[in-house]
């Protein structure tokens, strides 16, 4: 009579709390990499390259810590193509009266896995997912007394209960929030340090071949593959974050620059997001760098907020809303996603920036996936269920309760405003203030009308007057609708004519 641990892909720490009250002596574990998780939907090669080299790395991690695993690779000729499959088959070989897990992170696998007690007649306990410092019932607590929710004030409560960057109850500094600071363009002459990169070892070479024969049809190159793939290899990013990027973080956290993928960001997301590093200690790392003055408080309070907030603060509204965050479209978009958007051949500079450069490495950072890809998809209306799928689809970071939110609250404004105050909506002059993109492309960023015009110019007046009778009242965009009604009204009309030629173009 022993108990089964089943641990997910993306539970690669010997801290999970499936993991901790086994019994080394006669529990099992069990890892597998199915055909039914790999492929739902036609992930990234490099994604699945990641997940599947760092869980057989953490296999040999349990064996060393004396935990019994059996771990069925894709190969394997007992592997059954499904989580519940593979339980139900280890099931009927071994005496096993329960099962336990971790919550899977998304709501299709969680609710699947609550039938398998009854389907499997074996006592089932789901711990919480310690990968995060708020449970969900901190979250709905948190939400079921408010209104309106809003990051900003999630976040503060996490500083004050979770005491980063805080001195006598205030914040260090003497405010919550430095993002004034951190909106700088990158000067010319500046160059980014490199990202950590790793050589492939034999495992991960294996899993490349392996994605290569058996993923042919998957999104993405897989050749260049320099991820880290153990915790060590993770730390070692991490630490070389600090030293190296994090001084410079806050204040090109918004740039982007023509042929410069990584900036100043961290490239943690992978490794956060299946286990490898937790939230604490990449949060203690940042603030220790504050105080030993490696790093100014712009900087730190700004990735300490990305951690501490939107990703705490995303993942608990996921499960707060589903499953009705999945199927929300609350500006009708419907509009086909175009075949730009897999191979990047258009004439906008950023937007093929964005598209080859998540090709080649399965990652682009927030301001590309938020104001170039986001906001294009916002202002052509596309279609949030095609919209959700692509972003899942094509970064190594994507799992679908920090997907789902960023995609359907955050950039398309699908969920009506329940996460944002306002759509995330610019025109070509943002694009042009914040990179050296516009310098580069086909269109300009000064026209706002005709053949060369910048699409994102009449897309963005054709979304304020198509949705004018849902966001005038916004106090938020009132601005925007004053400016507005001082335009030319004929050129307003071409703006609006121009969007919709665009539109109607756009996968022909
Ligand atoms: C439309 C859209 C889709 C996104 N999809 C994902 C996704 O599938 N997976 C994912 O991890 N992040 C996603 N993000 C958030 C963010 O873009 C990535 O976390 C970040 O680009 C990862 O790169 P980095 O590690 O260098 O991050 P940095 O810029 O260095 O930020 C540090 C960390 O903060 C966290 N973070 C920052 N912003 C967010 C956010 N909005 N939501 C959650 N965590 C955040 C991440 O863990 C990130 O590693 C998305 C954002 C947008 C706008
Ligand atoms: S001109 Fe417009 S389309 Fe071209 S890079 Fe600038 S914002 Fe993008």
């Amino acid at each position: 009579m022993s108990t089964l641990c089943l641990l997910f892909g993306d539970q690669l720490n010997l801290n999970m709390s499936s993991l901790v009250n086994l019994n080394k002596a006669k529990d099992h574990v069990l890892m597998a990499e199915v055909r039914t998780e790999a492929s739902y939907v036609k992930h990234h090669k490099i994604k699945i390259a990641f997940l599947f080299s760092a869980m057989r790395h953490f296999k040999n991690t349990l064996k060393a810590h004396n935990y019994q695993v059996s771990y069925i690779d894709y190969a394997h000729k007992d592997n059954k193509g499904s989580l519940y499959e593979q339980v139900r088959f280890f099931c009927s070989q071994h005496k096993i009266t329960k099962l336990v897990l971790a919550k899977p992170g998304e709501y299709r696998l969680f609710e699947d896995i609550k039938t398998w007690s009854q389907k499997l007649n074996i006592d089932l306990e789901i711990s919480d997912d310690n990968r995060f410092l708020a449970s969900e019932s901190d979250f709905s607590n948190w939400a079921s007394a408010r209104k309106q929710l809003r990051m900003e004030y999630f976040y503060r409560e996490m500083r004050q209960k979770h005491q980063y960057l805080m001195e006598n109850g205030k914040p260090i500094g003497g405010k919550w929030n430095f993002d004034g600071e951190n909106r700088q363009k990158l000067p010319k002459g500046i160059k980014p340090p490199k990202p950590t990169s790793f050589d492939q070892d034999q495992i991960t070479k294996d899993v490349i071949k392996l994605v290569k024969n058996e993923f042919k049809d998957h999104f993405g190159d897989v050749d260049n593959f320099h991820y880290a793939v153990t915790r060590e290899q993770a730390l070692q990013v991490l630490n070389d974050f600090i030293e190296q990027r994090l001084e410079n973080f806050g204040r090109y956290q918004d740039a982007m620059v023509q042929d410069e993928p990584w900036l100043y960001h961290s490239h943690i997301s992978f490794y956060l997001n299946a286990g490898l590093l937790l939230p604490d200690e990449v949060l203690q790392a940042a603030q220790a760098a504050f105080y030993e003055q490696n790093a100014p408080i712009n900087s730190v309070e700004g990735f300490v907020r990305q951690i501490l907030g939107w990703r705490e603060y995303v993942r608990g509204f996921y499960w707060h809303f589903m499953p009705t965050l999945k199927t929300d479209n609350y500006l009708d978009a419907k509009v086909p996603l175009p075949d730009f958007f897999w191979s990047g051949d258009t004439q906008m500079n950023c937007i093929s920036q964005s598209v080859k450069q998540t090709k080649e490495h399965a990652y682009a950072h927030h301001i590309q996936r938020l104001m170039i890809l986001g906001n294009f998809a916002l202002l052509a209306g596309l279609d949030p269920k095609e919209v959700n799928e692509w972003y899942l689809i094509v970064y190594a970071d994507a799992y679908e309760w920090v997907e789902l939110p960023n995609v359907s609250g955050m950039i398309l404004f699908a969920d009506g405003g329940q996460l944002a105050s306002k759509p995330y909506a610019a025109s070509g002059s943002y694009v042009n203030k914040m990179s050296n993109y516009c310098a580069n492309c086909h269109y300009n960023v000064k026209e706002k009308t005709g053949a060369q015009a910048c699409p994102f110019n009449y897309l963005y007046w054709g979304f304020m007057q198509t949705h004018q009778h849902r966001f005038e009242g916004n106090p938020r965009m009132g601005m925007m609708y004053r400016t507005m009604s001082k335009m030319d009204p004929t050129q307003l009309s071409h703006m609006l004519d121009d969007t919709q030629i665009f539109i109607k173009n756009l996968n022909a």
